[in-house]
């Protein structure tokens, strides 16, 4: 099978239209909103929509389609109203995937500012059970990824292990697996960049999440310093990391199974397409 190499599109007049232009940007995966990622109504897909994009999906060999949660949900946080609203959000995201027929679910697993890191955790597992309550996720392929952090002082997730206390807690009842980010990863403190450091990262994420339970890497690369614990996405190669981290990992026989997706900034047009190449670039390298 073809390494997935996809970058986040815009859906602007449908997800069929993202679809579409995946190919064009040089992706066979790509990760889309399905709600404005600041706002909490979401307008449902339309059975007419969600044909097409299957449709355009398996014309064009596309896939995973992963969908990010919108920004606003916080499922573990200290105000009961936001943590209510946040269900219903989530919930309404995983219908949403569902109608889609997507492969996974990006999660921010939330920020437990004004609890404990073991109340928020609760919360977050608590408040993903409930979201999912009732709905047919069996037998679809579809996984909620919870996400690992940039590790900021209440926000869960920041740590492989936090991703991996989660993901525990949720198996027996829901669909759950990882998406580890680069950028995150590294303004945690996690060493990417040389060679001993990498292996060290990977030992971690072995020893916590695993390697099986990794279905998406976003790859990003920084604006801000190793352990700096500021989320600032770069361009591939242009940050703090620069190419090497993500040689590796592209390459890696451990993530042979994962689908690679950057959510790089959009300062120029093409500039999803550019970082697409680069990262198809770094695989075709080390195969000759
Ligand atoms: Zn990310
Ligand atoms: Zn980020």
């Amino acid at each position: 099978m073809t390494k997935r190499i996809g970058v986040h599109l815009g859906t602007a007049g449908g997800v069929s239209n993202a679809i579409a232009r995946a190919p064009e940007v040089g992706a066979n995966t790509l990760q889309i909103f399905t709600s404005s990622p600041r706002m909490w109504r979401a307008p449902s897909i339309q059975p007419q929509q969600a044909e097409r994009t299957r449709e355009l999906r398996a014309k064009l060999d596309i896939g995973p389609l992963i969908i990010h949660t919108s920004y606003l949900v916080n499922l573990c946080s200290q105000t009961e109203e936001v943590r209510a609203k946040s269900i219903v959000a989530f919930r309404g995201e995983v219908e949403r995937a569902l109608v889609l027929g997507a492969e996974g679910l990006v999660l921010h697993p939330g920020s437990w500012k004004g609890l404990t890191r073991e109340e928020g955790l609760r919360l977050a597992a608590e408040g993903i059970e409930k979201s999912i309550d009732g709905l047919k996720w069996q037998g679809t392929g579809f996984h909620i990824l919870i996400e690992n952090t940039a590790g900021s002082e209440f926000s869960l997730g920041g740590s492989f292990d936090q991703v991996a206390e989660l993901v525990a807690r949720l198996k027996v009842h829901a669909p759950v697996a990882v998406c580890l980010d680069t950028c995150h990863s590294h303004v945690a403190g996690y060493d990417l960049i040389t060679p001993e450091g990498y292996e060290q990262t990977m030992k971690q994420i072995d020893v916590t999440v695993g390697f099986k339970d990794v279905h998406v890497w976003h790859c990003n690369d920084a604006k801000a310093a190793l352990g700096s614990k500021l989320d600032r996405h770069e361009h591939i190669g242009q940050g703090t990391m620069g190419l090497e981290p993500f040689r590796r990992l592209l390459n890696d026989a451990r993530f042979e199974h994962c689908a690679f997706i950057a959510e790089t900034p959009v300062d120029e047009p093409g500039d999803e397409e550019r970082n697409v190449r680069v990262m198809r670039s770094l695989v075709a390298e080390a195969k000759s």
